[in-house]
């Protein structure tokens, strides 16, 4: 008989049904369990002691301990998303926001600088602008491209942290040639790879040092939960370990299950994302009432051939203006039928929104326009509803404009 190789690699969806090894589940259940409590207990004091010891010389006898310290259904979820992702280890947060600012916060330094790319998640954006600058440590917002990013190195520069895509505009960044500069300057990594999913691109492959995702899209997939994880090396992690540990944002029991279990059809659903995204974004393409459309799967995107090297499908979140008005535009998204008008990406629904109305309202005109946020780009993020009907929706909308 063929001698069994220990740990044979697997494909994305036996990975994202199972994990990297198969675990036996409380009560042999097959789906797992949701641990609904704050805390464990101990059968005796010599299991105490023997906890405490073999704690204090850095063996982990059993994980649970404590809620904040994690829980079965987190540590099955956390599994599952290094299994997917590639990685040595996941850490799972209370929301994609939460784990940006954490593992900004576990590596920045006193009197540090950190360099970000422009056209990132705004919440990201106002939290390096208006929070860590009054903890003494500097920001640079640069393009998205690795001659900016090199030209904005300082001495006490230690993070670059870059998006890709980015939202709304999906630029697409030249991993290997970030990674090399940060190689050079000896500085650290991030992604927020949101958009892209470890199904889309493998930062980490890259070289990236660290990978963090809003679980809430299309990780979680349904519209029905928050949360976020980051991904990287194991021994690279562990400052981020004990921050999280510390803090406890973390995602309680039923939203890591649903978590879990959106994972099962992770592969299958980004399959369709990526043709529907690609098939909707052609045809708003072709619309003689649509002036522009940011996709990287079309040619006609400014990052093409990097997201065409870099990635392995382009995901179903689409940017594009109407020719028209404020107010034009508005009555287009009124009159669909199939989108619900929401910010958020990645679920089983479909998404619209204005963008100049919905995230960036409260910002001057100028400043709005000066960063492409004209009143007619719309943005949609689409859901697993047939393409078909998806486009049809879009037609009749824009037959009333
Ligand atoms: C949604 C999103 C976030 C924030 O995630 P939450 O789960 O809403 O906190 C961060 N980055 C990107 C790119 C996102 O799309």
């Amino acid at each position: 008989m063929p001698k069994r190789q220990k740990t044979p690699k697997r494909g994305p969806a036996t990975l994202a049904i199972h994990g990297r090894e198969r675990r036996r589940k409380a009560h042999h259940a097959v789906s797992t369990p949701i641990v609904q409590t704050s805390n464990y207990s101990f059968e005796s004091m010599t299991e105490v002691v023997e906890f405490m010891t073999a704690k204090g010389q850095g063996r982990i006898i059993r994980e649970q301990e404590y809620g904040r310290y994690g829980n079965p259904t987190q540590q099955e979820a956390e599994r599952k998303l290094a299994a997917i992702e590639g990685a040595g280890r996941a850490i799972l947060f209370s929301s994609g926001m939460s784990a940006v600012i954490l593992t900004l916060m576990a590596y920045m330094k006193k009197d540090g600088h950190i360099i970000f790319t422009s056209d990132c998640y705004r919440q990201t954006r106002d939290f390096a602008t208006n929070f860590l600058t009054k903890f003494g440590v500097q920001n640079t917002i640069v393009a998205p491209d690795a001659k900016a990013i090199e030209k904005a190195i300082r001495p006490n520069t230690n993070i670059i942290f870059t998006e890709s895509p980015t939202n709304p505009f999906l630029r697409v960044l030249d991993l290997p040639a970030i990674v090399q500069v940060a190689r050079r300057h000896k500085v650290l990594t991030m992604i927020d790879a949101t958009l892209a999913t470890p199904h889309n691109i493998r930062p980490l492959e890259l070289g990236v040092d660290f990978v963090i995702h809003s679980a809430t899209k299309y990780l979680g997939g349904h519209n029905d939960l928050l949360a976020g994880v980051t991904l990287g090396a194991h021994a690279l992690l562990e400052d981020l370990n004990k921050l999280q540990r510390m803090i406890g944002a973390i995602p309680g029991p039923l939203t890591c299950f649903l978590l879990e279990r959106g994972l099962k059809t992770f592969p299958l659903r980004m399959e369709h994302h990526n043709r529907a995204g690609l098939q909707v974004a052609r045809a708003l393409e072709k619309h003689p009432k649509v002036e522009k459309v940011w996709y990287p799967g079309l040619k006609s995107h400014p990052d093409h051939i990097i997201a065409k090297q870099q990635m392995s499908g382009f995901g179903s979140m689409i940017s594009f203006l109407v020719k028209g008005d404020v107010k034009a535009t508005r009555q287009f998204i009124d009159a669909l039928e199939v989108f619900l008008i929401t910010p958020s990406l990645g679920g089983t629904e479909s998404l619209v929104t204005q963008m100049s109305t919905m995230s960036f309202f409260d910002y001057p005109l100028e400043y709005r326009q000066s960063i492409g946020m004209t009143d007619n780009l719309v943005r949609v993020a689409l859901g697993l509803e047939d393409p078909e009907d998806i486009i049809a929706d879009l037609y009749q909308a824009l037959a009333q404009i």
